[in-house]
C-alpha cells in the first residue's frame, strides 16, 4: 500500500507513561520505568491496518544534558519497535540552547520525515501531551489531538481535538474499524 498519510506519535506521555520526578514527568531512562498505556498496542494496530504510516516525533534533551546515554534512548526505542508497529522514529537530541529545527514546538521532524515518505501533511495528524507537540503539528500544517491536560500553553495554539488517551484519538480519526 502507498501510504501518504501518517499519524505523528510523540512518545513519552502518549504512548508510554511518564515518569514522575520532583513533581516534573520526564521520560523513562531504562526498561524497568518503561510503561506502556492502556489501549495503545490496539490503538497502533489499527493505525497499522489504515492508510497512515505511525511516525514517532519524540524530544530527547536529557541525552544533551548528559542525565542520560544515548543509548539508553535507543534501548526504550528499540522496545518500542518489538511492541507496537512503527515505521519510522524522529529523535531531536538537542535543547532549547541549541536553535536546532528539530526540537518540538519546531516542526522539523514532522517535516524531514514528510518529505522521506512523501507525505500530505494537511492530512496527517500530530498527537502529543504536551502544547509544544500540538505547535509543531499546527507549523507543519498537521491536524491535533492533545492527549491529557497538557502543560503551559503559554502562546502556543490550541489542539483540533483533546482526548484521554491514544486510544480515544485513534477512534476519533478512525471509527468503525
Ligand atoms: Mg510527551
Ligand atoms: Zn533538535
Amino acid at each position: 500500500m502507498n501510504k501518504k498519510k501518517a499519524i505523528f506519535l510523540d512518545r513519552d506521555g502518549v504512548l508510554n507513561k511518564l515518569v514522575m520526578n520532583n513533581g516534573k514527568g520526564r521520560a523513562p531512562y531504562n526498561l524497568e520505568d518503561f510503561d506502556l498505556y492502556p489501549g495503545v498496542i490496539e490503538a497502533c494496530h489499527k493505525i497499522k491496518k489504515s492508510d497512515f504510516l505511525t511516525i514517532i516525533v519524540t524530544n530527547q534533551p536529557d541525552v544533551a544534558r548528559g542525565w542520560v546515554p544515548r543509548e539508553s534512548v535507543e534501548i526504550i526505542n528499540n522496545k518500542i519497535k518489538e511492541l507496537l508497529p512503527i515505521d519510522d522514529i524522529k529523535i531531536c537530541f538537542h535543547t532549547n540552547e541549541d536553535n536546532c529545527l528539530c526540537r518540538k514546538p519546531m516542526p522539523g521532524m514532522i517535516l524531514d520525515a514528510a518529505a522521506a515518505w512523501g507525505i500530505d501533511l494537511k492530512n496527517s495528524y500530530m498527537i502529543g501531551d504536551r502544547f509544544g507537540d500540538i505547535a509543531a503539528g499546527v507549523s507543519a500544517g498537521c491536524m491535533t489531538f492533545l492527549v491529557g491536560p497538557g502543560d503551559e500553553q503559554g502562546s502556543f495554539p490550541e489542539p483540533n481535538y483533546k482526548v484521554d488517551s491514544l486510544f480515544e484519538a485513534v477512534n476519533i480519526i478512525l471509527p468503525n474499524r
